[in-house]
């Protein structure tokens, strides 16, 4: 059976920056979630844009500004329309912007804290990096702190057009040992590119095979 995102189902719900708003939203949420992270511009904003429709997310030229977790509601819907899940998609703020102040960096810690804190295990957690030099110092320690918590998280490399030769995409694959060092959870790594699109099919099928709780 072949699911896919309702058409039209995404809508935006809420911004939250508040510690208080967020644990109430997530105690008195038990639908199935998605929530994409990674650092400032690695294309998570094209990445969800990619799988869930072309306005959903804001493409942004200002990295790091975005400080608030996005709520989102879809639909997640099978071919012969017979299955109709409900869901959400959080757009988490990115992380490893050089740019960003000491007091902008304690308020997104509190915010993870509280979302890694009280989510629950049925939140399948997309770690977005980039292909050309994944594992940036900010991703190693994103992966280290996401160690602390009991999820399931698959990792997106992105921005895999940029990766011209087969000898640069051969070098990715030899990294990917180590990668799955970083975050003992991680369950599969998915190559994408949010720009041609090409691996966001795969991607949202890991995705909805996780929400239904296919697998
Ligand atoms: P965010 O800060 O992580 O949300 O990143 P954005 O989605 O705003 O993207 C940052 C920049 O990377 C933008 O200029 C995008 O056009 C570009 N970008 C995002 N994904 C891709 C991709 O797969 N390939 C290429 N070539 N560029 C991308």
């Amino acid at each position: 059976m072949k699911y896919k995102i309702k058409d039209q189902s995404t809508k935006f719900k809420y911004g939250l920056s508040n510690v208080e708003q967020l644990v109430e939203f997530l105690n008195n949420n038990a639908d199935p979630a998605v929530a994409f992270v990674g650092r400032s511009n690695v294309g998570k904003s094209s990445l969800i844009n990619a799988i869930y429709g072309s306005k959903t997310a804001r493409v942004s030229n200002t990295p790091g500004r975005t400080r608030e977790i996005n709520v989102f509601e879809f639909e997640i819907i099978s071919e012969d329309k017979a299955t109709i899940q409900k869901c959400i998609l959080f757009d988490l703020p990115g992380y490893g912007h050089a740019e960003v102040s000491k007091q902008m960096s304690k308020q997104w810690n509190e915010l993870m804290n509280a979302f890694f804190g009280t989510l629950r295990p049925n939140c399948l957690i997309i770690n977005i990096q980039d292909a050309r030099h994944p594992a940036q110092d900010s991703d190693k320690e994103f992966l280290d702190y996401l160690n602390n918590f009991e999820i399931s998280a698959v990792m997106a490399l992105n921005k895999m057009d940029k990766l011209k030769t087969q000898k640069e995409r051969a070098q990715l694959q030899k990294e990917l040992p180590k990668l799955s060092k970083l975050y003992k959870h991680m369950r599969q790594f998915y190559f994408v590119s949010a720009e041609t699109k090409k691996g966001c099919d795969e991607l949202l099928f890991a995705i909805t095979s996780f929400l239904l709780n296919l697998k």
